[in-house]
């Protein structure tokens, strides 16, 4: 064979062919708690009664391409505010990706904290956005002169908060916020993935800026599987969003299974008040072990500091507990690694494991 380099080489973007793929870890026979997933499956009568309902659905037909049912009872249950739209998204990745695509235009910025969710600068990458990472605090709080500044600086097309943000678990100070929200000259989106554990909110406040939208998503609280998002706010801003979906995003299983489910929500309740429960008694152990730090967390995950956390994820591995290495070494996350809370049971499995492995 001769040497010539694949056309793929010449033809790629060279900003693609910088990225590596979003890596998943092989996760079969662990103890999972490394993807803020719920761990709790449906009661079997639930599960039959949801079959039933599968049943009827007719695979040969597309999808209702904006299901108004749908949507009317996730605006329910999430209490988006009345006069406000709400669009779907085939998980709230694809929200983030739909506004990107409306808002993309050369020079134009994507800017949010750092560290919080990598979507967010994968996707200005994606869509030939520029991204700008702002540094929190070394608490983890939003650093409001060094946020204000590069607001001001960069005049960002949307700014994305994650609330409570993730990897590091906590809710940023409101009015800190609401000063961001004031001094953003385009777009700023509040990204809700972890309200039901969160006990806060920004929805109530759609309609009093321009410049808000919500977004929301069934994933953290149970049903990471059906990839369903969901964003709120003035129909200015969505309705052009709109325009970026592909047709049909949101399939006909995630659409009836959805409705099922959001008409089953005290069982998807229950189990989000257990996790809460839980998350308290693991954050009370995690305090009372020698050598872990761990951050406040108003999510379904705590991250944590440990003096060798390559050392000590690596041994959990070992021990069947798989959780999430945030892979730093210096810098805010240093030596952080990031528990999912999981069933009692699994939370004990973590933590025995852990005090092995320091
Ligand atoms: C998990 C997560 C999402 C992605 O949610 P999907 O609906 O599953 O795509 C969005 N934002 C944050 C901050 C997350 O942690």
């Amino acid at each position: 064979m001769n040497q010539k380099k694949h056309k793929a080489e010449a033809w790629v973007r060279p900003e693609i062919k910088a990225l590596s793929a979003y890596h998943v870890p092989d996760s079969a026979n662990f103890i999972k708690l490394d993807a803020m997933e719920n761990p709790y499956q449906w009661p079997e009568k639930m599960v039959d009664d949801w079959l039933a309902v599968l049943r009827e659905v007719s695979l040969n037909r597309y999808p209702d391409p904006s299901p108004a049912g749908l949507k009317a009872s996730l605006a329910e249950a999430m209490g988006v505010p009345s006069g406000m739209d709400v669009i779907l998204g085939n998980g709230s990745d694809e929200l983030i990706q739909m506004i990107a695509l409306t808002l993309a235009q050369p020079g134009r910025v994507i800017l949010a904290p750092e560290p919080s969710f990598v979507m967010y600068k994968m996707i200005a990458t994606f869509t030939s956005m520029e991204y700008v990472g702002v540094p929190l605090a070394a608490d983890f709080s939003l650093d409001m002169g060094v946020m204000l500044a590069a607001i001001e600086k960069h005049q960002p097309a949307v700014v994305f908060l994650a609330y409570p943000n993730n990897p590091t678990g906590d809710l940023f100070d409101r009015d800190a916020v609401h000063a961001v929200i004031d001094a953003s000259p385009g777009l700023v989106v509040v990204d809700e993935a972890y309200h039901a554990f969160a006990g806060d909110s920004f929805m109530d406040e759609l309609g009093k800026y321009d410049n808000l939208v919500v977004m929301r998503t069934v994933s953290k609280m149970g049903l990471a599987g059906l990839r369903l998002g969901l964003l709120a706010g003035p129909s200015e801003w969505l309705g052009e969003f709109d325009k970026t979906r592909l047709p049909y995003n949101i399939n006909v299983l995630t659409q009836v299974s959805a409705e099922f489910a959001l008409a089953h929500r005290e069982v998807l309740d229950k189990q989000t008040q257990q996790i809460c429960t839980d998350r308290a008694l693991l954050m009370t152990e995690l305090q009372a072990t020698a050598g872990v730090q761990p951050f406040p967390s108003r999510a379904n995950f705590i991250l944590f500091r440990v003096p060798k956390a390559k050392k000590v994820f690596a041994a959990l591995k070992e021990q069947g507990v798989l959780i999430k290495n945030m892979g730093a070494t210096e810098g805010p996350l240093a030596q952080c690694l990031r528990v999912t809370v999981g069933t009692a049971e699994e939370n004990t499995a973590f933590l025995t494991a852990l005090r092995q492995a320091l």
